[in-house]
């Protein structure tokens, strides 16, 4: 009972007394009867706000009767909220968003527009053309930052793929025919001008000679030491494409920075990262591992004083650069002997030497991180025999290899130094391993695309220094 119901009882004979309990407790029982017949919308919220905010228990009551009738709507919003919100958005589009507000007290579409960046990014519709990189570059990046004040940061250009429903579908702004792949999009008129427009399209489809793509190819701008990622492609792909037009993708995204005059009034590019598909790694290779860094570089007094350092750039020297997470992914490697690790079984081990989501980059740090700790036992050739101990040595020598390729991305209390000498670390060990054992001891590719990325960290760090000291 609270204080305030206690006051008013002061005073009351018993009687009375009965009659006003008896009736707070009708009152209680209505309101539970209430909420069992109705859903409340965010009742968990609702009564989280009211104890912070130190509510009484009536006032509490109060509110709870005005949700259920619809009189009061819970205002806040956690950011858990705006995900789901525009996970519902994205999913069931306006009229979900609409169902799911009024019935579950899921937040509005005008809330989410508050709170959210929409970015509208224009598809390639066609083949790949700078204007599209134009468009994308002065609406999504250099116009909504026209008066904002930019720190010197380097930039990322980034490409992979996302699935993309396979079929054509009608974009009204432009009156297109969209989802068509962009490789052979220039046999067809994509625009919608007559009926006929529309077979001949139907047509070239049947024929094989134009494909819908099968993904949409995806390509970012990021600055260094920034969270936002800025679309400025999207082109749905057959996957055909070779390394001469994506050498000619990648140039055009380039160039394009510096035409738009992102470059003058953000900052240049830095480095081309990719994941591990093959075409993109030729592409890459070819147009930005070709030159050798000139002493005249601004580059050259701090990089060329790294021994085994491979000093091989692209124009304006840029770098290759690999997704960390697609090389971490491939370290889904590995052994019997994880069980020795405290609070493993078989079927702890199993799941993370066969993940079921090969792209579970936790799983694949959680996996390292285990040979890591393995590697640190300590074994004896009288207890454990010789074959264990000969075993053990080569985790110990795959544990420091691991440990110096993931420490500098999961352990921020190193300082740039340290991260760097980890890098290091681990590019001479492997270099020497891979120099012994070849694709025994580390696939090509996954020894190339390490390299690469820690390469591109040491030019990256020394650039980023250039810009702004
Ligand atoms: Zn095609």
């Amino acid at each position: 009972m609270t204080e305030n119901n206690r006051l008013k009882l002061k005073g009351l004979n018993d009687a009375q007394k009965i009659a006003h309990t008896l009736t707070r407790l009708d009152e209680y029982w209505s309101l539970v009867m209430a909420m069992w017949e109705n859903d409340v919308p965010r009742v968990q919220y609702i009564l989280s706000v009211a104890l912070k905010k130190g509510s009484s228990v009536q006032q509490i009551l109060t509110t709870l009767e005005d949700a259920i009738t619809g009189t009061y709507h819970p205002r806040g919003y956690s950011g858990d909220d705006l995900d789901l919100a525009t996970l519902v958005y994205r999913l069931g589009g306006r009229q979900l968003m609409y169902a799911l507000n009024h019935h579950l007290g899921l937040l509005s579409l005008h809330t989410l527009q508050a709170h959210s960046i929409f970015t509208s990014i224009t598809p390639t519709i066609g083949s790949i053309s700078p204007d599209q990189f134009d468009a994308n570059i002065n609406t999504l990046i250099i116009t909504p930052h026209t008066n904002a004040v930019i720190p010197l940061q380097g930039h990322s250009i980034m490409m992979d793929e996302i699935a993309l429903d396979e079929r054509a579908s009608h974009y009204r702004p432009a009156n297109c025919v969209i989802g068509l792949c962009h490789s052979h999009s220039n046999l067809i008129d994509p625009m919608l001008h007559t009926y006929d427009s529309a077979l001949r399209i139907a047509t070239k489809l049947n024929e094989g000679e134009v494909h819908l793509g099968k993904e949409m190819s995806v390509m970012g701008i990021r600055a260094f030491g920034d969270d936002n990622l800025f679309p400025i492609l999207a082109a749905p792909t057959c996957k055909t494409e070779n390394i001469v037009t994506m050498m000619a993708i990648l140039s055009m995204a380039r160039d394009r920075w510096r035409a738009t005059g992102a470059e003058a009034h953000f900052s240049p590019i830095f480095c081309f990262a990719t994941d591990g598909d093959s075409t993109r790694r030729g592409a890459g290779h070819c147009l930005f591992v070709k030159t050798e860094l000139p002493m005249t570089s601004k580059l050259y007094g701090t990089l060329s004083c790294m021994p085994g350092l491979n000093l091989a750039t692209g124009d304006d020297e840029i770098t290759l650069d690999f997704d960390y997470k697609h090389i971490f992914k491939h370290y889904g490697v590995l052994t019997r002997y994880l069980i020795w690790l405290p609070g493993q079984d078989k079927f702890s081990i199993m799941k993370l030497l066969n993940p079921d989501d090969p792209q579970d980059v936790p799983r694949a740090v959680e996996l390292m991180q285990s040979i890591i700790a393995l590697s640190k036992i300590e074994t004896n050739p009288l207890l454990d025999g010789v074959a264990v101990c000969a075993d053990m040595s080569a985790i110990k020598i795959l544990g420091i290899m691991l440990e110096s390729l993931l420490l500098p991305f999961i352990d921020i209390s190193l300082s740039l130094q340290q991260q760097i000498e980890l890098i290091s670390c681990y590019c001479h060990l492997t270099f020497a391993l891979f120099h012994m054992h070849h694709s025994a001891f580390m696939p090509h590719i996954l020894f190339y695309d390490t390299q690469s990325m820690c390469k591109n960290i040491c030019f990256c760090v020394a650039k980023q220094q250039k810009l702004d000291g």
